[in-house]
């Protein structure tokens, strides 16, 4: 097993893509902290699901936004779990417009949600991770970040701003021998998303050489790589995981 005994915190893991790490680092035998901005029916699901691999897993009502929220999620996780080994910045939104009709809210939620997050629980793991000598964060990112995308300038700038943070990261943690690399998927099939529209299939025939979306099992294999030792010399990456997706 990669992850025997350790112990991840995962944001945004109640469905999707955080969820699927979840189970994946499960697997591998990792106690799970995660978290979703409420307590759910959901977030329970997911709770029963990691226990029934076998390992420790609780979720949290935190908002990743919030300096207090995520400083307090932190907190409650070394309580409830004794230590903490690995950090997956997974939670994120989408709010789409055309710059010129983006109105500011737009622009600083997206911003607040998917880019100051990162910062945010980065800061609040880093006192502990520095004490140990040891931590590996994953960031996912986004193609959209790479080649940007209109009507979504402000997700495309949250998520290259997570790219020019990790970079800055990797030179002030690395010392500590804290890793930090970044995940960017392409266009990702999540079991929300239901019935795909038949313009999107001819999109994938013409964009993506490989001519499939990705699954959310690709993306947690990507960040299992980077979290366990596998990628014990890896910081500072960014994996575009995106099918060879032309302007990614
Ligand atoms: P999703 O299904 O919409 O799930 C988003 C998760 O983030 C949910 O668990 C949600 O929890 C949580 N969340 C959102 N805002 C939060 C906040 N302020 N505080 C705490 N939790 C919050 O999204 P997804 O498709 O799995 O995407 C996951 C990540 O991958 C995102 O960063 C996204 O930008 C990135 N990504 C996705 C794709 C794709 O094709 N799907 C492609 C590239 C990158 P609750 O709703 O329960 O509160």
């Amino acid at each position: 097993m990669l992850l025997k005994d350790k112990v991840a915190i995962i944001t945004g893991a109640t469905r999707g893509i955080g969820r699927a790490i979840a189970l994946r680092f499960a697997e591998e035998g990792c106690n799970i902290s995660f978290c979703g901005r409420s307590r759910t029916p959901q977030m329970e699901q997911v709770e029963k699901e990691l226990a029934e691999l076998g390992v420790r897993a609780k979720g949290y009502a935190v908002d990743v936004a919030n300096r207090e929220s995520t400083k307090q999620f932190v907190s409650d996780t070394l309580n409830d779990f004794g230590h903490l080994d690995i950090l997956i910045n997974n939670a994120g939104i989408t709010d789409d417009a055309a710059i010129k009709r983006m109105t500011e809210e737009q622009w600083d939620n997206v911003i607040d949600n998917d880019l100051k997050s990162v910062f945010l629980m980065t800061q609040a793991v880093q006192p502990t991770m520095w004490k140990q000598g040891f931590g590996s964060i994953v960031n996912i990112s986004s193609v959209v970040g790479i080649g940007g995308n209109a009507g979504q300038a402000n997700y495309a700038a949250a998520k290259a701003g997570i790219i020019g943070f990790t970079k800055s990261a990797v030179k002030e943690l690395g010392a500590r021998n804290i890793r930090m690399n970044v995940v960017a998927p392409g266009f990702i099939v999540t079991e929300m998303t239901g019935d795909v529209p038949e313009q999107l299939k001819t999109y994938w025939q013409t964009r993506i050489p490989l001519r499939r979306p990705g699954t959310p099992l690709e993306v947690a294999n990507a960040c299992l790589y980077y979290a366990s030792e596998l990628g014990s010399y890896n910081t500072g990456d960014v994996m575009h995981l995106c099918g060879g997706m032309e302007d990614a």
